[in-house]
């Protein structure tokens, strides 16, 4: 994971197929959730408004 982190929020569906393994590592134990979007994540990097679950 060299590259800068893409908040899940702006993936694209193309994205979540190509690095579903990636993805699966993000969302385990999730400790932040999106107010935007909904979404969870282990790291708040992930997301674009993350708030502590
Ligand atoms: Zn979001």
């Amino acid at each position: 994971m060299g590259e800068k982190a893409k908040p899940l929020c702006n993936w694209s569906k193309g994205q979540y197929v190509k690095q579903l393994e990636e993805l699966k590592q993000i969302v385990a134990d999730p400790r932040f959730v999106c107010r935007d979007c909904g979404r969870a994540a282990h790291e708040k990097k992930w997301l674009c408004k993350p708030v502590r679950i």
